[in-house]
């Protein structure tokens, strides 16, 4: 890193602070102390990156695909020297455990690596038919939008296609966690990216979104955050008909079915639940029981998440780190106090921890009412509800009872229940005796209120590309 903590704007192959000179602090949720600042874009900076953008639209997209994609691989390359240094600033300003942070590297740079390699593949044409073909081409100028759970995947997951498809995108990363995307930045410079086909802005989000979707350049909005941000952006795209990807919240049910090994189902679910202090789009946030085996595994759960150890997130010995921000507590404490008006009990957890920085105990709630706010509003944290079903239609209608759509999981041994349940889970992915998050080569993507479109695999790149018919009268040569 160049410049220690205090990260800088990067528009038109430079780094530079904001044109107000103006930032905004950094804080380790860890401490709650403040180690650094990021620059702020002013309108000026953001006039910066269109034209930049629109400069380097031309020779971009006509670079050949293969030339792109060995840009990403070189950037991957660079990337992996960096790893250590890379997790250690990701840790602490995310809150996030060293092996997670190294982890979420080890994942960004398989994404990077993975839309190098299948640049060229996505940008060839191919025919339909003797007389007709499609030929891919680059749709233009992206704005993309990252959140601060997963600062290096998803900056890799919008910033890689779209650079494979051959398109300029000016990158808003989340203020709260700057550095992985700078790292990734870094790493597309001194691979050879030429001056505006990369931006990176960081500031007041909504001056900039308003900024750069209100630019009918800009040809696609990708977006992964809450639903409420998301929607409120894809309002603004809609004025310049903008393409739209929004990866937006969930809230996953696991459905666990009494064929299952409760223990083996009752690790995988705390495991995965409270890895990231669940803070993660597709993590479990509502366990659906058989209720024959309901308290037993109830029982099991609560004993397994007591194991968890909470502390600093680069002592290996610990389980589970702070919580990202201040936001995110109260937001803990408000489903809390909610539920528990309601009747619910609190089987473990329950309060923060009564010391400096953002944690919160790992909990879970039994006899959850169904107004409660924790069954229909993203926890995004370390909650947890558990309750029983008696048949697999009150299975299935209990895990759809969401306005979300992004994950589901079920337990069980029985090839029929796996069957019936996939079919009559509404989410983008359901995972079946195991817990599994994104990855490179698989497209994933939310429905219902979880958003739209797909991110990763060949259709992550698609999705920034026009696929232009071209219908000969003539056969062509095959
Ligand atoms: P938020 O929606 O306010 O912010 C999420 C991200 O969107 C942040 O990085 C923020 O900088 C950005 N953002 C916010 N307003 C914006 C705007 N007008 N224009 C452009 N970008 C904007 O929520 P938060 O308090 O930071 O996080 C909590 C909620 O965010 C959770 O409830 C969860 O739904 C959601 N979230 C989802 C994901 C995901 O992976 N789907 C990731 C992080 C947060």
């Amino acid at each position: 890193m160049s410049e220690s903590e205090n990260y800088k704007l990067f528009i038109n192959g430079a780094w530079r602070l904001g044109g107000n000179g103006d930032d905004l602090p950094l804080l380790n949720p860890a401490t709650a102390q403040q180690f650094g600042h990021v620059a702020v874009a002013t309108g000026s900076d953001l006039e910066d990156a269109l034209s930049s953008a629109q400069a380097s639209l031309q020779r971009w997209s006509s670079t050949p695909a293969l030339e792109r994609g060995a840009l990403l691989l070189r950037a991957a390359e660079i990337l992996k020297e960096k790893v250590d240094v890379a997790a250690a600033a990701l840790s602490r300003e995310q809150g996030k455990m060293l092996a997670e942070a190294k982890g979420e590297y080890t994942r960004a740079i398989e994404t990077v690596e993975w839309n190098g390699i299948h640049a060229e593949k996505a940008s060839a044409s191919f025919l339909i038919d003797q007389n007709r073909m499609i030929v891919p081409e680059a749709i233009g100028i992206v704005a993309a939008f990252t959140p601060w759970n997963f600062p290096a995947v998803l900056s890799a997951r919008k910033v890689a296609p779209a650079l494979a498809a051959g398109c300029p995108i000016i990158l808003k990363a989340a203020e709260e966690t700057p550095s992985a995307s700078v790292y990734l930045v870094e790493a597309l410079e001194e691979a050879g990216i030429p001056p505006g086909v990369v931006s990176l802005v960081f500031g007041h989000p909504p001056t900039i979104s308003e900024h750069l979707l209100g630019s009918p350049v800009v040809r696609v909005l990708s977006f992964t955050g809450s639903t409420l941000v998301g929607k409120q952006l894809a309002r603004m795209a809609a004025n310049n008909l903008q393409r739209c990807v929004l990866e937006l919240g969930g809230h996953s049910p696991v459905v666990v079915f009494e064929d299952t090994d409760v223990s083996r189902a009752a690790s995988a679910i705390s495991e995965y639940k409270f890895k990231f202090a669940g803070q993660s789009c597709n993590a479990p946030s509502r366990i659906l029981v058989a209720r024959s085996i309901y308290r037993e595994f109830l029982a099991r759960l609560v004993q397994t998440v007591e194991r968890i150890k909470i502390g600093m997130p680069d002592d290996p010995e610990t389980g589970m780190g702070p919580m990202a921000n201040a936001r995110r507590l109260e937001a803990m404490e408000r489903l809390l106090k909610d539920a528990v008006a309601r009747g619910a009990g609190v089987e473990t957890g329950g309060r923060r921890l009564d010391r400096p920085g953002f944690f919160w105990k790992p909990t879970i709630l039994s006899n959850v009412h169904p107004d409660s706010r924790v069954l229909h509003e993203e926890p995004f944290g370390p909650i947890l509800t558990v309750e029983p079903f008696d048949t697999i239609e009150e299975a299935i209608e209990k895990a759809n009872a969401t306005e979300y759509g992004l994950a589901s999981y079920l337990f069980s041994d029985s090839l029929d229940i796996q069957q019936r349940m996939f079919r009559g889970l509404s989410t983008g992915a359901v995972s079946v005796n195991f817990l599994k998050g994104v990855s490179a080569d698989a497209p994933i993507g939310g429905i219902k209120q979880s958003g739209y479109g797909y991110e990763g695999g060949i259709d992550g790149i698609r999705a920034f590309q026009n696929l232009k018919l071209v219908n000969f009268a003539n056969a062509l040569c095959v």
